[in-house]
């Protein structure tokens, strides 16, 4: 099946008189006839659901799905964006251990590395992912674990290098792994070019509809845990009686080990109701990506002949730095998102906000309405100009995530903005 087909058909085909909708399976348990039949599930020998925090029909459904997309072996759906980055970096590094990450990356995967992570014990060094492969390998220690990137970084909208930086792991026997979360596979999936494990924030482009928090872990089944540097997968699973992960789940042994340890564990699942949302939104995923990508791209160019601003930042406009990373790894796109900056700094930024009427103020991106968010007034309000500016964010930047409305009413709303900026 081609990708828009999965967005309909992949992770449930329903039998003669089934609902043709995936059904919301509203149960937390599941009942069974047997002792023996139980102590199979709970053995792992037996596919079935036993408990809807470690798997539920409706969220395996959008599993299946997603993995399809992907190109993966399976996939884990969590109740966040921020539980799945989480859950995957946990599910390879323990106290004592080290991640190599880009430094472009969500300011709440920043935070969790930087921060709760080293409470744990686990150090983060932060690269530029722009550096040459000496500089890079400078970041390595023994117990580096994993290295971790975002296709198309939010906010800085770089674009990672996903083959150069897998092959950087993979000469070191680790595994990469990327947050795909504003290219979605309809943009990029980047098993092609090596990842081997995906993360996506589902509240994003997945969702699109801005109803339903969720997060995702795909497995691409291409990784060999059993390389020297993964004991966790090799070694008896004292918590699950002596489970050696890669001896009886194979290629899935990343993925397995993720649900049935740490998500019983940690608990951050995601539910029946949250996964219908999510693959609603799935269903259309292929005309959404289209339409948001065309309609910011016809925002960019608009911008970058507007006086008042001073740059403008998509990966797709020719001058832009990562235009031609874009190329190879976006072809058909770069999603909804794009950021620029106003000659008239914070002042100017906010004129141009307030006076928006159809452009929404918001502390989102990626929905089907068009919205904007000005750093320097909002999120970012407690920096100074030269703290904003050390943060990589002028005090003039306006993330701009356009919608899928008419381009020529985006057109005339960011006008009005702009007169008034
Ligand atoms: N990863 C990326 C790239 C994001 O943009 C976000 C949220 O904005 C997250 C992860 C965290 O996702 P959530 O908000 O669903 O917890």
């Amino acid at each position: 099946m081609k990708e828009a087909t999965k967005c309909l058909h992949a992770g449930y085909s329903p039998e003669n008189g089934e609902p043709r909708v995936v059904p919301i399976v509203q149960s937390t348990t599941y009942v069974y006839d047997s002792t023996a039949e139980v102590a199979r599930l709970f053995d792992l020998e037996q596919a079935g659901f036993f408990y809807s925090r470690i798997g539920n029909p409706t969220v395996d459904a959008v599993e299946q799905k997603i993995a399809a997309l992907e190109g993966g072996v399976g996939a884990l759906c969590t109740s966040s964006g921020q539980a799945a980055v989480m859950l995957a970096a946990l599910n390879l590094a323990r106290a004592g251990d080290h991640i190599v990450s880009a430094t472009n990356v969500y300011g709440g995967t920043f935070n969790l590395f930087n921060t709760i992570f080293r409470r744990f014990g686990i150090e983060t060094t932060f690269v530029d992912q722009g550096a040459t492969d000496e500089e890079l390998a400078a970041a390595f220690r023994p117990n580096t674990r994993f290295v971790y990137g975002e296709t198309i970084a939010n906010p800085a909208l770089s674009v990672l290098d996903i083959e150069r930086f897998a092959r950087l792991a993979h000469e070191r026997g680790l595994p990469l792994l990327v947050d795909n979360t504003f290219a979605t596979p309809i943009l990029c999936r980047p098993f092609e070019f090596g990842a081997d494990v995906v993360i996506h924030s589902t509240t994003k482009y997945m969702d699109g509809h801005a109803v339903q928090l969720g997060g995702v872990i795909v497995d691409s089944g291409n990784f060999d845990w059993r390389n020297g540097n993964f004991p966790e997968f090799t070694e008896p699973d004292a918590s699950y009686h002596g489970l050696v992960y890669a001896e009886a789940f194979g290629r899935a042994a990343y993925i397995t080990k993720a649900r049935v340890q740490l998500m019983r564990d940690l608990g951050c699942c995601q539910s029946a109701q949250g996964a219908f949302y999510t693959n609603l939104g799935l269903e259309t995923l292929p005309l959404r990506m289209q339409k948001h990508s065309e309609n910011a791209e016809a925002a960019a160019r608009w911008l970058e002949g507007q006086d008042k601003v001073e740059w403008v930042r998509y990966p797709r406009l020719t001058w832009d730095p990562y235009a031609k990373l874009a190329a190879r790894y976006l072809p058909n796109g770069c999603s909804g998102v794009v950021s620029f900056s106003f000659r008239g700094g914070r002042e100017a930024g906010a004129r141009f906000i307030d006076a928006l009427e159809l452009i929404s103020l918001e502390t989102h991106v990626a929905d089907i309405r068009t919205s904007v968010l000005h750093p320097a007034t909002s999120t970012h309000r407690q920096l100074s100009d030269e703290q904003l500016t050390a943060a990589g964010i002028t005090p003039g930047t306006v993330r701009l995530s356009v919608g899928l409305e008419a381009w020529d009413d985006i057109r005339a709303d960011l006008q009005r903005g702009m007169d008034a900026a």
